[in-house]
């Protein structure tokens, strides 16, 4: 079977960036993994549903209302005993005005890929790199979310240490669009989701204390999986990241144990 001409060119084209990016991201994958240093990362907001209210929330966005991901991570970190006091810095940047590419729907893993390469561009054009190579980025689309609408997922990439957010643009959201920003976070530098299908909770591996007695309810959430599971197949989200904790299995992913 020959393959149509524009096919071949597209993938060719596709491997080639695939390999510049795939060296670039393997020194990044090494030097954000060691927490030798505090790892960068850098908020920027993007108006989602082009509401003015969604505009007016952004604009009183400020560093403090991401500060309570920077003092989560000191205090996970103490507990699995890092070297590194504050493991990561999340700060405000400013705010985008293009909208990110649309994730392709019933995208098949040639699109997948196409796609991570419009928005690695994406992200170049709107966030030039400055000689920072190692710095988080992460996206936040907020909307206002009155619809009732269920936000679309978010989506962080290891390769390329960026992250794309979807989060509400409501005040009594921003403790728990904290919890996602993190997850996402952490996907940057290695983890890996915890739930299934369902969005349930996995056991062992999503359980804040899967040997608990008994072991429901859960009082905390593991970040990966972000839910606080009450009985086998229900689990409610985090409201803030104080009943949000990282277990041992994401911290071996993200190096933070050996
Ligand atoms: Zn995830």
């Amino acid at each position: 079977m020959t393959l149509p001409r524009f096919a071949t060119v597209r993938i060719t084209l596709l491997l080639a960036c695939l390999t510049i990016v795939g060296f670039t991201s393997a020194h990044q994958h090494v030097y954000t993994r060691n927490w030798n240093q505090t790892l960068n990362a850098v908020i920027y907001p993007i108006n989602g549903d082009g509401h003015l209210a969604t505009d007016a929330y952004i604009q009183q966005l400020t560093d403090e209302d991401f500060s309570p991901i920077n003092t989560w991570g000191e205090r996970e970190a103490r507990r699995h005993d890092l070297d590194l006091a504050r493991p990561f810095d999340v700060t405000l940047g400013q705010s985008i005005a293009q909208q990110p590419p649309h994730f392709p729907d019933n995208a098949n893993a040639v699109d997948a890929l196409a796609w991570g390469l419009r928005f690695r561009y994406w992200a170049w054009r709107n966030t030039p790199d400055e000689g920072e190579l190692t710095r988080v980025r992460l996206f936040i689309v907020y909307q206002t979310g009155e619809d009732n609408q269920p936000l679309k997922h978010s989506l962080g990439m290891q390769k390329g240490l960026m992250g794309l957010v979807y989060a509400y643009s409501l005040d009594r959201q921003t403790a728990q669009n904290n919890v996602v920003i993190a997850h996402e976070l952490l996907h940057t530098v290695g983890a890996i989701d915890k739930y299934d299908a369902y969005g349930s909770p996995m056991l062992p591996v999503g359980f804040a204390n899967p040997t608990r007695m008994p072991l429901y309810p859960q009082r905390n959430a593991e970040i990966m999986a972000g839910r606080i599971p009450t009985s086998p197949g229900n689990a409610y989200m985090a409201e803030s990241l104080r009943s949000v904790i990282v277990n041992p299995f994401t911290a071996r992913e993200i190096n933070w144990i050996q």
